[in-house]
């Protein structure tokens, strides 16, 4: 199996259909397919238990993704013989703060008064993009250089980074969820920071909406926290086995890509097994120096486009999680300490 496999965060189109389940206590979901990105895919879902409407993540708000949307309320207004529009939303939740989950918000927003929630550390995602972009943006950079990316290929990921993100128009938030005390009605969240900061599941009877923290088919990205805080591997693996305590009795487990996950405890080892081999890797690779970037190479292959930056992210969280406990050195520190802000990083693994 390819470890581009891991990286790539393509959904499998074969599933554009809404598909319905339903909780041990009746409540109705719709799972609804969004076209986030071309050819990237993003569920979005609608829950309908006792006077709740909830519609939890939205998309992009790119290209197909409001009429995906828009034709998804549609259908499961039919299955369920009611009507169900966007006026008739009690509440819009949101798993994180990341545009294929909430860029749909700026469409949704002229549609619907419904209050819209997501966690705290996440917040300023959608009301502050531009600020948190820059920032992202100008830590990138360092990143990049830190890791041996050349100046002009690091401009253009910043670029693309940012592309992705700009159409979408900051606007209201209206709880966020440590404030309402984890809790909405009968929906229960917990913060699983890692993959984002703010990133939460939520729990409703035996199903858990899990967002992109555990996911059926790829180890959900992970980035260094150097980027933002409260992200990186460290957050997120513990966060995995905070998840393993909290979600007992979770027979079906709904992502914001890939399939329904039906052994929720089983996944959630396998992705730690992934994160550990690939710690091992890494360790194994810096027996000699090497950047980050030549460690990208080395675990994904030739990657292109926005995965070129996903790859580096990946490989970038992993080396700063063995560094950070103090498994790894650096073996240019002479070179670094004066060579100014352009020197790459060259790791080693410490032999004890
Ligand atoms: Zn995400
Ligand atoms: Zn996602």
């Amino acid at each position: 199996m390819s470890y581009s496999r891991y990286v790539t965060v393509r959904q499998h189109a074969q599933n554009q259909k809404v598909r319905f389940f339903e909780s041990s206590r009746g409540a109705r979901i719709a799972q609804i397919p969004l076209e986030a990105f071309p050819d990237f895919w993003v569920y979005a879902y609608l829950v309908f238990v006792d006077e709740w409407r909830v519609l939890i993540d939205s998309g992009s708000g790119f290209g197909k993704n409001n009429q995906n949307l828009e034709d998804g309320l549609a259908a499961a207004a039919e299955a369920w013989q009611r009507p169900l529009s966007f006026d008739s939303l009690t509440h819009i939740l949101i798993t994180h703060g990341h545009i294929d989950h909430f860029g749909g918000l700026g469409f949704v927003r002229e549609k619907s008064a419904a209050p819209i929630g997501i966690h705290e550390l996440d917040q300023h995602n959608l009301t502050h993009t531009e600020e948190r972009l820059a920032e992202v943006a100008r830590r990138m950079a360092c990143f990049l250089a830190d890791a041996g990316v050349p100046e002009d290929e690091a401009g253009q990921l910043v670029e693309i980074y940012k592309l992705t993100k700009l159409d979408y128009q900051p606007g209201r938030v209206d709880f966020t969820y440590e404030a309402a005390g984890m809790k909405l009605g009968p929906f229960e969240m917990l913060h699983v920071p890692g993959h984002s900061a703010g990133h939460v599941v939520i729990r409703l009877d035996d199903v858990l909406f899990c967002g992109d923290h555990v996911l059926s088919e790829i180890s959900p990205h992970q980035a260094p926290e150097g980027l933002t805080l409260n992200t990186g591997l460290s957050h997120y693996l513990q966060s995995l086995q905070s998840l393993l305590g909290w979600a007992t009795n979770i027979r079906l487990t709904l992502g914001g890509h890939n399939e329904p996950i039906h052994d929720l405890a089983g996944r959630i080892v396998e992705i730690q097994q992934i994160h550990q081999n690939r710690l091992n890797e890494i360790l194994a690779l810096l027996d000699e120096p090497h950047t980050i970037a030549e460690i990208s190479h080395q675990l994904f292959g030739e990657v292109h486009g926005y995965n070129v930056l996903l790859a580096l992210e990946e490989a970038g969280a992993h080396v700063e999680y063995l560094h950070q406990r103090g498994l790894l050195r650096i073996a240019n520190l002479n070179e670094f300490t004066n060579g100014g802000g352009h020197t790459p990083i060259r790791y080693q693994t410490l032999l004890d």
